[in-house]
């Protein structure tokens, strides 16, 4: 492709782009098509000889597009949202086509440089303490698994890379059964394995690890020669946005020389708004904290925020230095791949940069504030329904209820009947979590361009289909 197609080709899709987004309204959130669709409409070989963009781009819209669920229609409230504005987006295109590798100081240093300023600049938008330095990772999966590994290294005085774990101390992680599997697959990949991550039981409104419990448990390890090494809490959990008093969690955690990592994945990015930060009260005090840009703020995937107190046990963790990769003669530079898992790394920085810049912070509160309040608005609505019955109350923009009519026998048969009707119909989007075994339908707002009437027009859709199931 030369360039002067490719220019043709970028404005078409920019065009293609804005049709696409002003019109997302009137398709259905969650693609409408049977397992094995889109496959079935791919060649089973590639093609040996090339052919003209005019027939890529008409397959796309033909085959790719249907079998698309939107992520940015404005009434997807399933899982969380993954926003891309418009700022996000076009950041991203420029660093697609400039297309550095950004994992060395040399290898760009403006995007590294642009890193350290914009964590700077995220951690103070969430008022999070200036001894906190951040770095990028891929996802907030990403982020739990480097603080794992060094909870892991912390605890075994800096010997499990490089004698692996045999013979070494059996080391055990503490978190609720509110964490994202993120924290399960992390322990895996670490080698310290299922059986010695500890579920600590929760309690009250907010779900959160019951400190004595935590603390008994701790002691019940070393009681047994066991080696505690860390805890993982969260704000915001995924099934229902539980959270862990962090403040208690992190004097427990002080007591035994522990390692607290906060997953605040989703729930991290309201903390730019002073008023929900008593949500994370004693944030401050941890070792670890992730949360995701590419959620909340709209700085698209993948942008995960990772601020860690003391980088050095992070990097004494990951760092590599073959010969190759110095870099020499400049002191004081960062090289961000050894703060994280993967070598390479794209300019993600740039997308944080655009959107700060366009929509300020204060654009960015009151997209947030909105979300909470018109979620608060609908849960409200829903709680006066004789016919409905709310689980959890709403954290931030996230709530649970369920389907339940006077007389009906399967409950959790019904609720599931009633997603899977709600998300055929494709005017909203949503999906099931379990609270307390019970199967719930969660409610979550969050997409940026989501109006009051795209949310209470759940209720609308929700009533409806309930009805008609009946
Ligand atoms: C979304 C989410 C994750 C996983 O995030 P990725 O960036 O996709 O790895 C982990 N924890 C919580 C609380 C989340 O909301």
């Amino acid at each position: 492709m030369n360039w002067d197609e490719f220019s043709k080709w970028g404005a078409r899709i920019s065009d293609w782009a804005k049709g696409y987004h002003t019109t997302l309204r009137d398709r259905p959130v969650r693609a409408q098509v049977a397992p094995g669709d889109i496959l079935r409409q791919l060649p089973e070989t590639p093609p040996t000889t090339g052919g003209a963009m005019e027939d890529v781009f008409a397959d796309f819209e033909n085959i790719v597009m249907p079998g698309i669920t939107h992520w940015q229609h404005p009434r997807f409230f399933a899982y969380f949202p993954a926003n891309a504005t418009p700022p996000s987006m076009l950041a991203d295109y420029l660093a697609t086509v400039v297309a550095p590798q950004c994992m060395l100081w040399q290898t760009s240093p403006a995007a590294t440089e642009m890193e350290t300023r914009m964590l700077q600049w995220l951690r103070q938008s969430l008022g999070l303490a200036d001894h906190f330095e951040g770095v990028i990772q891929d996802s907030a999966s990403t982020a739990t698994l480097a603080a794992v590994l060094t909870m892991r290294e912390r605890a075994l005085a800096w010997k499990g890379n490089e004698e692996g774990l045999a013979g070494l101390d059996t080391l055990r992680i503490y978190c609720s059964e509110e964490v994202h599997t993120s924290v399960d697959r992390a322990i895996w990949i670490a080698g310290i394995g299922q059986n010695n991550l500890r579920r600590v039981p929760t309690q009250g409104p907010l779900r959160s690890m019951q400190p004595e419990a935590l603390e008994a448990t701790i002691k019940e390890d070393i009681a047994n020669g066991l080696k505690p090494a860390g805890i993982v809490a969260c704000v915001g959990g995924t099934g229902t946005g539980g959270c862990d008093d962090v403040s208690a969690v992190c004097d427990i955690a002080a007591k035994f020389d522990l390692y607290v990592h906060v997953d605040a994945a989703w729930a991290g990015a309201a903390m730019i708004c002073p008023e929900y930060r008593h949500y994370w009260t004693g944030i401050d005090k941890a070792d670890s904290v992730v949360f995701n840009p590419h959620k909340w703020l709209g700085m698209q995937f993948d942008c995960s925020a990772h601020f860690v107190k003391n980088p050095d046990d992070l990097v004494r963790t990951l760092a590599i230095r073959p010969e190759y990769l110095k870099t020499h003669g400049a002191d004081g530079i960062i090289n961000y791949s050894e703060w994280s898992v993967p070598l390479g790394r794209r300019f993600r920085a740039l997308k944080i940069w655009f959107v700060l810049r366009v929509y300020g912070i204060e654009g960015l509160q009151a997209m947030i504030r909105n979300h909470v309040a018109w979620a608060e608005e609908l849960h409200d609505l829903l709680a006066q329904e004789s016919d409905f019955e709310i689980l959890t109350a709403p954290v931030l923009s996230l709530f649970t209820f369920r389907y339940a009519p006077e007389g009906a026998k399967d409950l959790d048969e019904l609720n599931q009947r009633l997603v899977d009707a709600i998300n055929d119909d494709g005017r909203i989007y949503l999906t099931q979590t379990r609270v307390a075994g019970a199967l719930v339908i969660r409610f979550q707002a969050g997409q940026v361009d989501a109006t009051r009437e795209d949310i209470l027009l759940a209720l609308e859709v929700i009533q409806e289909i309930a009805r008609d199931l009946r």
